[in-house]
């Protein structure tokens, strides 16, 4: 089955007004999305916010499973999150480090990561190694493979970079991760709603995801899987009564599921609104969307290849829907804002937020144009006569 993009189209308004590359920073909703969120605020309006949320509660709960379904995990190891950052942290500060533990990690980490990793190496003295990459520039499993010991505590990657096309080996990480049963934390914010992410296939024992970005959900959203087997020995850094229990005047239980990292107060309009973001994906099959994202933004590669002043700057040996590129003599952030006033939005990745790649390959900011199944060749060609003229 092919994806009927007409009927994508139709149920993405936002496409009637602009051409928007800019799906890894927000992708444009489907109306099932705006609907289901405005509905349910419908109702919190006129039955009150408790009453409401009673009357969802199977929807809420079927939130899980499509979650689970997309991702090949069971419903009980998600947690829905307000943020992939939100859902990354709950992870990582919940493992017990100590001195002289090691974090081994990929050069495209995001910046957000790194920073935690600082603060851990600083509290802690807890020892940060970036794994170097190989010859395409995706972290190099051999590398990984030598630098492993009984001092490294965790393998955390970013499996797409927020900076460009690279997909990171995932799965050859987690073989090397079970091997030698190392806790493995995947980034897969702008990987999951794009390409196929089976959580047993890869392997990680953890995975942050976001809403907004490839899944086309609300923003303030994402979620967190943890396998079930390493939910005991993980410690959310901040409970509270929704993630443990008041057992006794004294005690305390966490909970032994996705809870146990949530928290209690929670938008459930946009929960619906992620639910119904999934089951949208879902729908279309991820190994459809999947096929497309990867054949327009290779189209978009070589198009913008083919104009003499472009430099693509993208790296790997696989490629996702995120296209980085260059124009001679042009800022970044002029492009962008000459192509916002023809109704056209890309962004533009600064050095900061991916700075070890970015350092390595001496890039200060680069355009990124990201494609989504919804998007066409009419726009691809629109958008490279566009940067042609500029
Ligand atoms: C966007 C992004 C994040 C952060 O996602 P939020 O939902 O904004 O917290 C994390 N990692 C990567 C690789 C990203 O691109």
């Amino acid at each position: 089955m092919t994806i009927d993009i007409q009927k994508a189209r139709q149920d993405t308004p936002g496409c009637e007004d602009v051409l928007h590359f800019n799906n890894a920073g927000a992708a444009l909703m489907p109306k099932i999305v705006r609907d289901t969120v405005v509905n349910h605020l419908e109702r919190e309006m006129m039955i009150g916010g408790y009453e409401s949320a009673n009357e969802a509660r199977d929807r809420t709960q079927a939130v899980y499973t499509s979650i689970a379904t997309l991702i090949g995990a069971q419903s009980n190891e998600i947690s829905l999150m307000t943020s992939a950052s939100h859902a990354w942290v709950q992870a990582f500060y919940a493992i017990p480090f100590q001195a002289g533990d090691k974090i081994l990690t990929a050069r495209a980490e995001y910046a957000a990561n790194y920073i935690a990793f600082l603060q851990v190496a600083e509290q802690y003295g807890v020892e940060i190694i970036p794994v170097p990459s190989d010859e395409y520039g995706q972290l190099s499993v051999t590398a990984l493979g030598e630098l492993i010991d009984d001092r490294v505590k965790l393998i955390a990657m970013t499996h797409v970079p927020t900076n460009g096309g690279l997909i990171n080996p995932a799965e050859a990480v987690g073989a090397i991760a079970r091997q030698h049963d190392i806790l493995y934390l995947l980034d897969a914010c702008q990987s999951v709603g794009q390409l196929l992410v089976d959580v047993n296939k890869i392997g990680c024992d953890m995975m942050s995801v976001t809403g907004r970005k490839y899944l086309r959900g609300p923003r303030g959203t994402g979620f967190l899987y943890v396998k079930e087997d390493r939910i005991p020995q993980l410690i959310p850094p901040t409970l509270d009564l929704h993630s443990a229990e008041w057992t006794d005047v004294t005690t305390y239980e966490m909970k032994n599921d996705g809870r146990r990292f949530e928290k209690w107060e929670s938008s459930i309009a946009n929960r619906l609104g992620l639910g119904a973001a999934v089951d949208y994906a879902l729908a279309w099959g991820m190994e459809e969307i999947s096929e497309r994202v990867i054949t327009l933004a290779s189209e978009l590669r070589t198009k913008l290849s083919s104009i003499p002043t472009v430099t693509v700057q993208d790296i790997g040996q696989n490629q996702c829907g995120i296209v980085t590129f260059q124009v001679d003599g042009q800022d970044e952030n002029e492009i962008k804002a000459t192509l916002a006033q023809q109704r056209m939005n890309v962004t533009v990745s600064g050095r900061s937020s991916t700075r070890l790649d970015m350092e390595a390959r001496d890039l200060e900011h680069i355009v990124r144009a990201s494609v989504h199944y919804y998007n066409t060749t009419e726009e691809i060609d629109r958008f490279c006569t566009a940067i042609e003229t500029l």
